[in-house]
């Protein structure tokens, strides 16, 4: 009798700066609840990734042990998940290579994060780098090689993520259809998947972005970070037809918004209630959201930051975990990049056999 395969879950974050609320919520929260199910996880620290906008590489690498630091202070088991750095599987590089052979511009030009690169551009041509480079337009077709490689089915990643994973499946069905079934189509990301605004009100919070609220921040931060939350605007009219209370959060102002979100994440659900009858009311109440906001904020962090520090979570446990998962990742990969050479006709390794 045939055993049942075991789901592959796949996701990646990049080194690039400090993990946040968006993170976490999008990302490892999932992986937290994915960690009790029956399956294969793989969650990789994108170094080759963050290369598309970091322009001075130093630090890279620290920020990558921090970030994984960062995962197992949030309740990541390492016994659990296989964690790895993309670039210790540099056969990522050997797939990308192969799908960027059957990958049109046109639909690289037409990904979100190439455009917004491409219009913040048009408004100032003077920034520093190589903004718009080869890589960044092929960063969807590296996203693909990560997620194929593994023969993911599930990919947990926030809404910003979406059509990436939309494009990695095109690109796998386009090379199948040309080769044969080699590669196996992963499930596209869930319409509810979310996108926490940033602290700024803009409409993304992001590590490249200077408006996070982060896992790490210690309360007197994360209390003047929130105070900074712009919420001068006047309250926006409610969806009064609509009686579920997160329903109610588009229409607010995009700072209320943020802290409205934050405080639907971290607070019980009758304090949360509470301050939304304050918004329906149309009452003074920001100062008090802010600080009750800082509040569940700190409570959340102070475990996160203790083991964070913890001395077992040092750089030569890092390092050593890193060393010893990039080795259980690498047969599986190695086995989908054979599989795609042989299908397109190059054949095998020769070195690798
Ligand atoms: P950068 O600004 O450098 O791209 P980032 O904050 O966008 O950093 P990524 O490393 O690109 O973070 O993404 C890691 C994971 O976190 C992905 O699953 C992504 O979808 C998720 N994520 C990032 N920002 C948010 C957000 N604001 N809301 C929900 N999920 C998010
Ligand atoms: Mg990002």
């Amino acid at each position: 009798m045939s055993e049942k395969k075991r789901p592959v879950i796949l996701s990646g974050i990049r080194p690039t700066g400090r993990l946040h609320y968006g993170n976490y919520f999008g990302a490892i929260y999932h992986f937290l609840r994915l960690q009790e199910q029956e399956a294969e996880r793989y969650y990789f620290i994108a170094d080759y990734h963050a290369l598309t906008t970091i322009t001075e590489p130093k630090g890279i690498f620290e920020q990558t042990l921090d970030m994984l630091r960062t995962y197992i202070a949030c309740g990541l088991d390492p016994a659990k998940s296989i964690v790895y750095r993309q670039s210790d599987l540099p056969c990522t590089a050997e797939l990308t290579l192969l799908l960027g052979m059957i990958t049109n511009i046109g639909h690289l030009e037409r990904g979100t994060t190439y455009k917004d690169k491409f219009s913040q551009l048009e408004d100032n041509p003077k920034v520093e780098g190589n903004p718009l480079s080869y890589g960044l337009l092929g960063y969807p077709v590296l996203m693909a090689a990560d997620i194929l490689i593994v023969r993911a089915d599930q990919v947990p990643v926030g809404d910003d993520q979406r059509q990436h994973v939309e494009m990695a499946c095109d690109i796998a069905q386009k090379f199948n259809s040309r080769f044969g079934e080699v590669l196996h189509i992963p499930e596209a990301v869930s319409r509810n998947a979310l996108r926490l605004p940033g602290l700024d009100g803009s409409s993304k919070m992001g590590k490249s972005d200077n408006n996070t609220l982060d896992l790490l921040d210690d309360p007197k931060t994360a209390l003047k970070k929130i105070q900074g939350v712009p919420t001068t605007t006047d309250p926006l009219p409610l969806d009064t037809d609509s009686n579920e209370p997160e329903m109610v959060i588009p229409k607010m102002p995009p700072g209320v918004g943020v802290l409205y979100r934050l405080l639907h994440l971290l607070a019980p659900e009758d304090v949360y209630l509470d301050f939304l009858g304050k918004y329906r009311r149309g009452e003074k109440f920001y100062g008090m959201l802010k600080k009750t906001l800082a509040q569940y904020v700190a409570e959340f962090n102070a475990p996160i930051i203790e083991k964070f520090h913890a001395p077992e979570n040092s750089d030569d446990f890092i390092k050593d975990f890193l060393r010893d998962n990039a080795k259980k990742v690498t047969p599986v990969a190695l086995e989908t990049v054979e599989g795609c050479r042989e299908a397109i006709g190059i054949g095998h390794s020769l070195y690798r056999a």
